[in-house]
């Protein structure tokens, strides 16, 4: 009984060390005086821990501000220049991108290795390696490593298991592979969830419990937060708005359904419809600002039409507070979004009087990117991983 109160002990203490560390990186508290206050510790609870991560080079005190008219003003905390980095890495179907992450989300460094041509599960993991070893081999104060890869992927194996259209590569034990090669931690995450978290964390869902981030490109994919945390199933499985069926005798799709939103709204498609009905040969983006052509127009509001479909339906089922369009969404004009954001809040059954936002992404076309740094820092936050 005795042993488990020291385990119990020891828990809270790794819980309130990772949630302050939170409220200093994350921007939401900067004093001390303000984290006893919003986390009901004691301030000597509190002193103790930023002294202690004082020591460690982890956090470090700035400039004073002179907020008050008399009397002293509190010393703002911030992460420290020389506290521990962070490497993600990203797994695409034509490529693998690394990143080198300050514990606030800022990038340092990128390096990117794109598929020559064959790939097969072994040659995945050479590229994957490479890419974090060129990080590595210039910065070694690093924490750990996050993996953002294209899913179908069981997270708690480590495994990418069989994403379409991937070179007929399958069932990659990806987690394994770094960490027999890096005396890291490696976690895994599916590429949209940690678009998701990155946004939960540091970018627009910052205040929101319950949102759904959307990444369209070739593929369609989406990440879920509810109730503040990310969500994925039991064994790991992510969402997958992009196979949420709008026709259910539509085109057959390659996961097996038919009239899967992916069959209507992906980046590929919408291009090749655009470039036929128009004549012209423009960027995906340039189609958004054609002013006064009526062919594009009706493509894209066409498109708008089906993604609100699919949302409607995951917007009944989940209510998120907020709409967060991420990848390829980018290049999307205002009036797009606010036409998305007009249709789904007209045709959500909750009419509550509030309106869900739709927002672009912070991070922008990085948010998986940085997302993968941000399933390490996610694991610091939750004291799960200790600085
Ligand atoms: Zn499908």
């Amino acid at each position: 009984m005795e042993k488990e109160t020291g385990q119990n002990s020891i828990r809270s203490k790794q819980f309130n060390r990772g949630l302050i560390f939170q409220m200093i990186a994350t921007g939401s508290c900067r004093t001390r005086i303000e984290l006893a206050r919003q986390t009901g510790l004691a301030k000597t609870t509190v002193g103790n821990i930023i002294t202690e991560f004082m020591d460690k080079n982890v956090v470090e005190e700035c400039e004073e501000e002179q907020t008050q008219v008399c009397g002293r003003n509190p010393i703002l905390l911030k992460v420290s220049a020389k506290a521990p980095k962070i490497i993600g890495l990203l797994i695409l179907r034509s490529r693998v991108e690394a990143v080198l992450c300050s514990m606030t989300m800022e990038i340092l460094r990128t390096e990117q290795i794109r598929f020559p041509g064959r790939l097969t599960g072994e040659l995945l993991i050479q590229y994957a390696c490479e890419a974090v070893a060129r990080i590595y081999r210039q910065e070694t104060n690093v924490t750990g490593i996050g993996v953002s890869a294209i899913g179908p992927v069981d997270i708690k194996n480590g495994v990418i298991l069989n994403p379409p259209r991937f070179h007929g590569v399958n069932h990659v034990r990806i987690v394994e592979a770094l960490r027999e090669q890096f005396p890291l931690p490696v976690y895994m995450e599916h590429d949209n969830s940690c678009a998701a978290l990155a946004e939960k964390l540091f970018g627009v869902g910052k205040a929101e419990e319950d949102f759904l981030f959307l990444g369209i490109s070739d593929g369609i994919g989406s990440g879920l937060i509810s109730g503040g945390k990310l969500f994925r199933n039991s064994r790991g499985l992510a969402t997958e708005l992009g196979h949420v069926s709008i026709h259910c005798q539509g085109p057959p799709c390659s996961c097996g359904n038919q009239g899967c939103l992916e069959m209507y709204a992906s980046t590929g498609l919408i291009l090749d419809k655009l470039r036929t009905a128009t004549g012209l040969e423009l960027s995906y983006e340039e189609y958004f600002r054609l002013p006064d052509c009526r062919a594009a127009r009706e493509i894209l509001e066409e498109m708008i039409q089906h993604i609100a479909a699919a949302l409607v339906s995951v917007i009944n089922m989940l209510h998120p507070e907020l709409l967060v369009l991420g990848h390829d969404c980018m290049d999307w004009d205002d009036a797009s979004v606010a036409l998305l954001e007009q249709i789904v809040n007209e045709k959500r059954i909750a009419q509550d009087g509030r309106r869900i936002p739709v927002k672009k992404a912070y991070f922008g076309r990085q948010s998986q990117l940085v997302g993968a740094a941000a399933i390490v820092v996610s694991r610091i936050f939750s004291g799960e991983l200790q600085l």
